[in-house]
């Protein structure tokens, strides 16, 4: 079935989603992978109302990169049964409350961070999980560890119990072909899965360029306005 001639009142949202799941099968089709990858609805600016109506087409998995957006929403849709990811950029001070709606922080990148995330003892809770943000770019406002101090943040977070390491995330750099980079990506996963064989997940892919990312192994994809449609300015 064509995504783009189905008019048997489905909404836009189901249309928008229908297509990204289409082209994330033919790459996947492309790579000759048969695996599954995540797919992470990116909510950011969008109202709860949208993340609902998200859920009710089965998406399980939204992302979300605001700490006080994300504690609202997650509250608002707490009747639901969905994952909330963390893709942004967390202050170490936010990072307790983080753990309360987030399940999986994908932007470690900061010694302050790890040990925010872990807490003071040693497993009280349900572990986290999460990715060590690769910065691909060199470009720190961004987020994310230089290439060459990757494995020594994914050590710090494997001493951690209360923390569990799934592998490498990353943004595709601005002026670079975004394959290329997400073939460092994929090098760097292969060092930190060298240290820790459980950790070889690797979150990458946004709307623009999912297919690069897929046929560079990513395995958690983080797409926002491909579905969701232009997001609402900041407030
Ligand atoms: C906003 C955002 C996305 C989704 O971006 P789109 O271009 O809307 O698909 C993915 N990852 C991170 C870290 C983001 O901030």
């Amino acid at each position: 079935m064509s995504g783009t001639a189905d008019h048997g009142g489905r909404s836009a949202l189901a249309d928008r989603l229908a297509r990204v799941r289409a082209g994330v099968r033919d790459a996947l089709r492309a790579a000759e992978r048969v695996d599954e990858p995540a797919l992470i609805v990116v909510t950011k600016f969008q109202p709860a109302s949208l993340v609902r109506e998200l859920a009710d087409l089965g998406v399980t998995d939204v992302g979300e990169s605001r700490h006080q957006e994300a504690r609202v929403k997650s509250a608002e849709l707490d009747d639901r049964d969905l994952t909330w990811h963390f893709v942004g950029q967390l202050q170490s001070k936010k990072a307790r409350q983080a753990r309360s709606y987030a399940r999986v922080v994908h932007s470690v990148d900061r010694v302050s961070l790890v040990d925010a995330l872990a807490g003071d003892r040693a497993t009280d809770d349900e572990p986290v999980d999460v990715f060590v943000q690769v910065d691909l770019e060199g470009s720190p406002e961004r987020g994310g560890v230089p290439e060459a101090e990757v494995e020594r943040m994914a050590e710090l977070v494997l001493a951690r119990p209360s923390l569990r390491l799934l592998g490498v995330m990353a943004v595709a750099p601005r002026g670079e072909e975004p394959r290329a980079a997400f073939a460092r990506l994929r090098a760097a996963s292969d060092a930190v899965r060298a240290l820790a064989p459980s950790a070889v997940s690797i979150s990458a892919g946004m709307s623009d360029d999912y297919r690069d990312a897929l046929l560079e192994g990513a395995t958690h994809l983080r797409i926002g306005t491909a579905i969701t449609g232009s997001r609402p300015p900041a407030l």
